[in-house]
């Protein structure tokens, strides 16, 4: 019986929601100045406190009046100049405008602004040609956000966008949640550092890198733990310091059922852990638990792999763990312009190719050879066909699912 179809093989939703109910926020909060809260996520609501604009003002460079004024004069005498930051309240009367600039406040009596390319001005008179809507170009208050809307709520990821709504708003700190401490680690006999020379049987330790990589571009600090031997003690004395000094902690390879696997008999006496077989392709070996302080996650060796196993699970998790808004997958259909190999029994995150054809229609194509080793099929991929657990193979022509690879990892 082929084994990677299994039943007792967990399928990638039931272990990321396994994932999920396990873990509650680990991290703490503090006060952010905005400036310095990019990419951390929220822990309190920020709630705008007044009307944003707080005073109506003109969308445009024109002139402002009194709509209703139109209906008695063909044109109107210029009386004021109101720059936008003019703090004086101004007054128009009947017969009178006012020529203002975008962001100006709108003087008292008036309620409509033209826009300057459409009228004439005579004898500082001023005419409009053509018609114009009553209200029209003025930003009346509460337009953009109105007192008491919550413009971001707890968990949410702060964007570029929410610090210059923080700013509007007139926020100069957040509440946020702190960074995570992640220790990762890689474990194998076969590794070697880049740099150093190779031996026969030996490889360079490429995960530890990459999931490094990532890891910076989260809201995270991380401990590099190094590679470790394959060897009890070691990796006992590796994960017990891990365990003291993070909040979560990763290793590389040593989940599956090798001889000179260790990870899992030094988990074992430092944590409960559980040892997962999860139905994707690359993954499987999966490992997740509790150590004394820390909560574990242990990834497959091969460096594919490793990767999908942590974009899928660890990432949200480390979402969730650190007090983020963990936001499900999204996915679309794309025509496959390739076949795609597959076997039933697992769901596939093929490294593929999408664009819009020229029918404003989502076309796929395989990225190359999908050895779980091989990472040179992402460099140029832009998304996982991801192909459904009990499908075969696909055939050209074929509708596949597809998900983007997120920027942190194509960056
Ligand atoms: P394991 O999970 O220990 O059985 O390892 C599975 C495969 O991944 C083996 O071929 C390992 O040599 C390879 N591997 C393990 N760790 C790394 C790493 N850090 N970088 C690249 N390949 C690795
Ligand atoms: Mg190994």
């Amino acid at each position: 019986m082929d084994s990677c179809a299994h039943p007792s093989l967990m399928s990638v939703e039931q272990a990321l929601s396994h994932l999920l109910e396990q873990l509650s926020v680990k991290s703490e909060t503090a006060k952010f100045p905005i400036e310095k809260s990019h990419g951390h996520y929220l822990a309190d609501s920020a709630t705008a406190q007044t009307d944003i604009p707080s005073f109506a003002n003109s969308a445009m460079d024109g002139y402002a009046f009194a709509y209703d004024d139109l209906a008695n004069n063909s044109s109107l005498e210029i009386t004021h100049h109101i720059l936008a930051g003019d703090t004086t309240s101004h007054q128009l009367n009947a017969g009178e405008c006012a020529r203002i600039m975008t962001g100006a406040p709108l003087p008292i009596g008036a309620d409509t602004v033209v826009m300057q390319e459409r009228t004439e001005v005579n004898d500082n008179h001023m005419s409009i040609n053509g018609s114009v809507k009553k209200g029209e170009n003025v930003r009346l208050p509460g337009e953009s956000i109105a007192q008491g809307t919550q413009v971001a709520l707890s968990g949410d990821k702060i964007s570029a966008a929410h610090i210059g709504l923080f700013a509007s708003i007139g926020l100069t700190s957040v509440q946020c949640f702190k960074p995570l401490t992640i220790g990762i680690f890689s474990t194998g006999d076969e590794l070697k550092q880049p740099g150093q020379p190779l031996e026969f049987g030996q490889i360079y330790d490429s995960n530890r890198a990459m999931l490094a990589a990532i890891l910076h571009q989260l809201p995270v600090q991380v401990i590099d733990y190094g590679a470790i031997n394959d060897d009890l003690e070691a990796i006992t004395q590796v994960l017990a310091t891990a365990d003291k000094q993070c909040d979560a902690v990763i290793s590389s390879a040593g989940v599956s059922v090798g001889t000179a696997d260790f990870t899992k008999t030094a988990l074992e006496t430092l944590g409960q852990i559980e040892f997962w077989k999860v139905a994707m392709k690359p993954g499987k070996p999966f490992a997740f638990g509790r150590l004394s302080n820390s909560v574990f996650f242990g990834l497959p060796g091969n460096p594919v792999s490793a990767m999908v196993t942590f974009l899928q699970l660890v990432v949200p998790a480390l979402t969730k763990l650190g007090g983020g808004k963990v936001h499900p997958s999204v996915r679309w259909p794309a025509i496959a312009t390739t076949p795609f190999k597959k076997r039933p029994g697992r769901t596939d995150f093929q490294r593929a190719i999408a664009h819009v054809n020229a029918q404003g229609h989502w076309e796929v194509q395989s990225s190359g050879f999908q050895g779980s080793a091989t990472l040179t099929t992402f460099i140029g991929a832009n998304c996982f066909a991801v192909l459904e657990k009990d499908r075969g193979p696909v055939s050209k022509g074929e509708i596949v699912q597809i998900e983007m690879i997120p920027s942190i990892l194509t960056a």
